[in-house]
């Protein structure tokens, strides 16, 4: 008989939710050493912290000591062991170390060690021969008794209330012995509230239900290349790259079934499900109770009990953003990342991960396929199609033969010559939306601005009012009648006089949703005006309220930021607006273009999704941007190719890989003199990387701290990170005010 190793030998290497920790190794110490993804709990420091056991090795090598576990919480996996290998892929991708990437695929509530958080609901039950017992009953403990013989196996306290028997009554029958109280656990479904609130939307789902359309020529092939790949259970990367309205999501449906006949299991990632609920509707609607949802709007509650559901092996299938990639599902056959290029899938705290990017990874260690699904891919995504890495599958059509929106550019700088700059509306959209309202017809405007004037300035000095923590300017916001700072929620009444030079005559300038909304509802008093901006969208559901209002008919236009130009499918909008396209591209961020053209495509294919085609209206004042020009004639190929281009020239992703590094202080010169001190031990550790700067970052200072920036630039991405980890071992004080950014979506 082979020996089992002697537990007391036997070393655990440990992961412990503590920033830039390394794994910590532990001495089983007499007990049977837990497996891969158990939890311990361990010394650390003076303190005891809950970990997660990554590896075992069979003997403590000669000569260390090691402190011993403390006590072992699992006996089998808490988490998947899959789960901890990717988990130690991001920390170490990521550089963020092991404990950060772990502390996400943990249910919340387990997260800090505490009791975990099911919800309980008290049962009373009737004791089998409670009727039997002689005992002096009063006419309230006969009726309840006589409700609890009807019902075995007990009633909550709850039930008991809604029919007329309070919890005195039931306290006295369990003190007399007749009636037993127990605990039960019930689990929390996001989708009870969502659907009787409408939120989840009822409403989406009624199209396509239960079966489904009989997919178009172009859909079939595409299904039938994607079925394939799935039945080889192996892993494969597929970019399905197709036009707004060519019904991916169908697509995603089938497959899903498909993978789910064959025995395995489906993981689908989503940017924002508050803002898209149909897509999650649909998945619901398809496949029923197996369905569970993962978001950060979910309470902890119903994010841990969904966990469970899951980790139980009681769903096939999770519909989740950016976290869900951690989702303790097991032999996961398919995972699907919908509108792969969303800035939302990429982390802008510790772990700095992309979930599309840690996607690919699971499908390759659950030898999945993955499908990326977009309209307007990611520059990665695409390259990576072009190299091989990445298989490509196309839809050029919309279904029904349904035509793309015809686009037309309005140039400004001739409206703003005609109307003055104050002009929001040119003349051809407001004609073009007279004529919709006319034929009952829907219409959206986009403006990825918010507020009511984006800057309030002197005429007298010219200074414009600044926010006093952040390098940044004041939004004016007329409702609230305050001015307020975008980054750090600053705000202020509106001064009446400058704070710069005394003088009265403060004017506002530059325009927002919030003027946006009144200018039309000025302009159209028969209307019915919506907005979707973060200023009107704070509680959750109400953005899923105004949706099924358009849904339904009920709102004629929809003013909003970038929320309204997400994967929604409005049959009845014909007219899509963009006022100020260019909002994005002055900003110093080598993907301002590459946002500009997804955001306009992907507005512009909102227009026309039912019988009637679309037309969509873009205002800007650079007419002859590539970007724009581009996204008008809705011409991906040539947009990359100019894009590539810029990458190439300027080396910036995906050209080469990039990391980002800011550090922060209290001054603007000891954050560039900390910053470059680390540049300089970088190039020193890395002399093939290029390290460009440290300069001070575009927006200099936020909420009262200063920032520097530098960016390291090269090939070989693990000889990058190694030169920064090495940077910050030699001044580990700076490691607190530094963030390392890998593959950064923004540099600003
Ligand atoms: P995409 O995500 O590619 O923009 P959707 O998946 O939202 O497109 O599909 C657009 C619309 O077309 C939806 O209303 C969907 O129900 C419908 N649809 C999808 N496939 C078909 C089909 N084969 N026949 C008819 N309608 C379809
Ligand atoms: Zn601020």
């Amino acid at each position: 008989m082979p020996s089992s190793p002697n537990a007391t030998d036997e070393i655990l290497a440990v992961a412990v939710p503590v920033p830039g920790l390394a794994l910590l190794r532990y001495r089983a110490a007499g007990r049977t050493a837990p497996p891969k993804g158990a939890r311990v709990t361990v010394p650390l420091g003076p303190r005891s912290v809950t970990g997660v056991v990554v590896e075992r090795h069979a003997s403590v090598p000669p000569g260390t000591t090691l402190r011993d576990v403390i006590a072992v919480i699992d006996e089998a996996p808490f988490l998947p062991p899959v789960i901890v290998d990717l988990a130690q892929w991001v920390g170490e991708y990521y550089a963020s170390g092991p404990g950060d990437a772990l502390a996400v695929a943990m249910p919340p509530a387990v997260r800090g060690g505490k009791a975990e958080a099911f919800r309980k609901v008290r049962v009373a039950q009737i004791v089998s021969d409670g009727l039997d017992r002689k005992a002096p009953r009063g006419p309230r403990q006969i009726a309840a008794l006589e409700l609890l013989r009807q019902r075995a196996e007990g009633l909550t306290l709850p039930e008991l209330l809604r029919q007329g028997v309070g919890a005195g009554t039931v306290r006295s029958l369990a003190q007399q012995g007749l009636v037993r109280l127990r605990d039960d656990v019930v689990e929390r479904d996001p989708f009870e509230e969502d659907e009787s609130s409408g939120a989840g939307g009822t409403w989406t789902i009624t199209k396509a239900a239960g079966h489904g359309h009989p997919l178009t020529m172009e859909q079939t092939a595409a299904f039938r290349h994607l079925e394939e790949a799935a039945a080889t259970k192996l892993f494969k990367t597929v970019l399905l790259h197709g036009v707004t309205g060519s019904g991916k999501t169908e697509l995603y449906l089938r497959l899903a079934a498909a993978v789910m006949a064959a025995g395995r299991r489906v993981l689908v990632l989503v940017p924002e499900i508050a803002l898209t609920p149909a897509a999650t509707g649909l998945f619901r609607a398809r496949f029923g109770a197996r369905v569970a949802i993962q978001h950060s709007a979910l309470s902890a509650g119903e994010r841990h009990d969904q966990w469970h559901r899951i980790r139980r092996g009681d769903v096939d299938v999770v519909v989740g953003t950016r976290s869900a990639v951690f989702a303790p599902l097991e032999s996961v056959g398919l995972v699907i990342v919908d509108e792969e290029h969303d800035g939302s899938y990429k982390q802008d705290e510790l772990p700095r991960y992309h979930a599309r990017d840690v996607a690919v990874v699971r499908g390759r260690m659950e030898q999945a396929l993955v499908v990326l699904g977009t309209a307007t891919p990611s520059l990665e995504s695409a390259a990576n199609a072009r190299a091989g890495r990445y298989e490509l599958v196309r839809l050029t059509k919309r279904v029904m033969g349904r035509p793309l929106a015809s686009v037309q550019i309005v140039d400004m700088r001739k409206e703003y010559a005609a109307g003055g700059p104050d002009v929001a509306l040119s003349g051809p959209l407001v004609a073009a939306i007279e004529a919709r309202l006319e034929k009952r017809e829907q219409v959206l405007v986009l403006l990825n601005r918010r507020g009511f004037a984006t800057v309030i300035f002197c005429r007298q000095c010219g200074a414009s009012m600044e926010c006093p923590h952040c390098s940044v300017v004041l939004t004016y916001h007329r409702a609230a009648r305050r001015v307020r700072c975008h980054y750090c929620n600053y705000s202020s009444a509106v001064p009446r006089t400058c704070g710069a030079c005394g003088g009265e005559f403060l004017e506002q300038s530059g325009i927002g949703t919030e003027r946006l909304e009144a200018d039309l509802k000025g302009r159209f008093p028969g209307a019915r005006v919506a907005r979707v901006d973060r200023d009107t969208i704070r509680r959750r559901g109400a953005i899923a309220g105004v949706l099924r209002d358009v849904a339904d008919g009920r709102i004629d236009i929809l003013v909003g930021t970038q929320m309204i130009a997400k994967g929604h499918d409005f049959p009845a909008v014909t007219l899509v607006g963009v006022v100020s396209a260019d909002v994005g591209l002055g900003l110093a961020d080598f993907r301002a273009s590459e946002r500009t053209f997804q955001l306009l495509t992907q507005v512009v294919g909102r227009a026309g999704r039912g019988t009637a085609p679309g037309e969509a209206i873009i205002q800007t004042l650079y007419p002859d941007h590539y970007s724009i020009r581009a996204a008008a004639a809705q011409d991906y190929e040539t947009f990359f190719v100019r894009e590539m281009e810029f990458r190439e020239t300027l080396h910036y992703p995906p050209a080469v890989s990039l990391i980002n590094v800011v550090v922060r202080a209290g001054t603007i010169d000891k954050a560039l003199a900390d910053a470059g001190d680390l540049a300089k031990r970088v190039r020193h550790h890395s002399p093939h990387g290029r390290v460009l700067g440290p300069a001070p970052a575009a927006l200099s200072k936020i909420k009262d701290e200063y920032r520097a920036q530098f960016f390291i630039k090269g090939t070989h991405r693990k000889a990058m990170r190694e030169a920064i980890a090495a940077a910050l071992e030699a001044r580990p004080e700076l490691k607190r005010r530094t963030v390392v950014d890998v593959d950064p979506v923004s540099v600003i």
